[in-house]
């Protein structure tokens, strides 16, 4: 068999590794570029099983400018690609609630978010009850209110948009699952697929979400990159109720879609593990979802959850927070993943800034210096404060 050969490899053709392709070509990367995919579906890639959502309210400025440039490419789809790439983008605000225990956090975040332009109002708990009647805010110290520059959209949408753009400007599509990495001292070689090819390449980018630690794995790079699951409930409440998106200090969300809501929980650091399956979780309806959403939205009480869903956050256990760039020894072996549940949002930005390191040798728009690999072997997390 013919050994073909690329300059840049990206294993994982959803949204990290289409963002990343896409932008190389618009910062005028000249060289072949391949992403490999193993699943053209994407039946169980996270990018078409997300919440969808963005948001300017994170405790990390570097995500909040990930968010801000996220947003600004998002409306601009149409402009850049067309009418036809529509991707459904719905603004509506996030309100982040705390208890006292979680008060002084989130005005940590909201003077940091603040400080960035983001247009974000602090509340207190009348504030809330007045813009939106239907919460009860027993419980609830302070809450955070995205005013602008928040919404949702459709992640298969965008995928298709960024896949189709990036196969425009001449970058290859492969369907393979990528088995083996040959890596030679400090270099990688090649990768094979489960099909027997071998792909040589120049520089091989990790953008398999979920997956990016199993296939660090193969260059015996470490990478505690791993797939938790969460269940996505959609909710049948027969009452109307104006709500944005509620982050509630009980680790639950709910926000409107359509004329239905979607919700769910994130488990504790203690009770989250790393699962392969996507079977749902039924019982966390019962014993999170429900009980906290009846607590909080008194309307909720009579809710059903007519359908669900899972997906795999792309969970970085040092930090919650990306790793972006190459390896510190592996010169040719880059990440652009472990985004923790906020990828969709902050991909461009990302694959913008993966595209500017390489073409200019430097990132020129956001520093994205911060989510170097280097921090991993060294111990030095850079804590993401605002996981939903
Ligand atoms: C329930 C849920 C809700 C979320 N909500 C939000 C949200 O509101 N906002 C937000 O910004 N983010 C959200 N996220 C997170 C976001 O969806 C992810 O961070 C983002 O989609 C990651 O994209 P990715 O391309 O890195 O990963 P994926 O979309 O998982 O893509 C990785 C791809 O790599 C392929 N692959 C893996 N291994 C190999 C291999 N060995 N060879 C070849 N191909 C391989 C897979 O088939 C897959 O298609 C949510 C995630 C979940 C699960």
């Amino acid at each position: 068999m013919d050994q073909k050969s690329y300059d840049i490899l990206i294993a994982g053709g959803a949204l990290l590794g289409s963002a990343c392709a896409f932008f190389l070509r618009e910062e005028g990367y000249t060289g072949s570029i391949a992403v490999v995919e193993r699943d053209p579906t994407y039946a169980r890639a996270s990018s078409t099983l997300s919440a969808s959502a963005i948001r300017q309210q994170f405790s990390t400025p570097e995500n909040i400018a990930l968010s801000q440039f996220g947003l600004e490419f998002f409306l601009d789809l149409p402009k850049r690609f067309g009418p036809e790439s529509d991707i459904g983008f719905h603004k509506s605000g996030f309100l982040i609630m705390a208890g006292p225990e979680g008060q002084a956090q989130l005005e940590a975040n909201h003077t940091i978010q603040t400080s960035m332009g983001a247009n974000i109002a602090l509340m207190e708990p009348a504030d809330i009850k007045q813009r939106f009647p239907a919460i009860d805010t027993d419980g609830i110290a302070a809450a955070c209110y995205g005013l602008d520059g928040e919404g949702w959209l459709d992640g298969a949408l965008l995928l298709g948009a960024l896949k189709r753009a990036a196969q425009a400007a001449n970058v290859d599509y492969v369907h393979g699952e990528v088995v083996k990495i040959d890596r030679r001292d400090n270099t990688i070689q090649s990768v094979s697929l489960g099909d027997g090819q071998v792909i040589a390449c120049g520089l091989l980018i990790d953008a398999a979400g979920p997956h990016a630690g199993k296939l660090a794995a193969f260059a015996d790079i470490d990478l505690t990159v791993e797939p938790r699951k969460r269940t996505v409930f959609v909710i049948d409440c027969r009452t109307k109720v104006d709500l944005p998106l509620v982050a509630d200090p009980s680790r639950v969300w709910v926000r409107p879609e359509g004329n239905m809501f979607i919700g769910g929980y994130s488990p504790p650091e203690e009770d989250d593990r790393s699962v392969e399956d996507l079977d749902i979780d039924h019982s966390q309806f019962e014993e999170f979802v429900w009980p906290a959403l009846a607590h909080r939205i008194p309307a909720f009480e009579a809710i059903k959850a007519v359908h669900a869903w899972a997906g795999h956050y792309d969970y970085h256990c040092l930090d919650q927070n990306a790793v972006i760039g190459a390896h510190n020894e592996v010169s040719n072996f880059w990440f652009a993943t472990g985004f923790s549940g906020h990828g969709l949002q902050h991909s461009v930005g990302t694959g913008r800034g993966i595209a500017e390191l390489i073409v200019h040798g430097g990132f020129k728009t956001i520093d994205l210096s911060k989510f170097a690999y280097d921090r991993i072997p060294e111990n030095r997390p850079l804590f993401e404060h605002n996981i939903i």
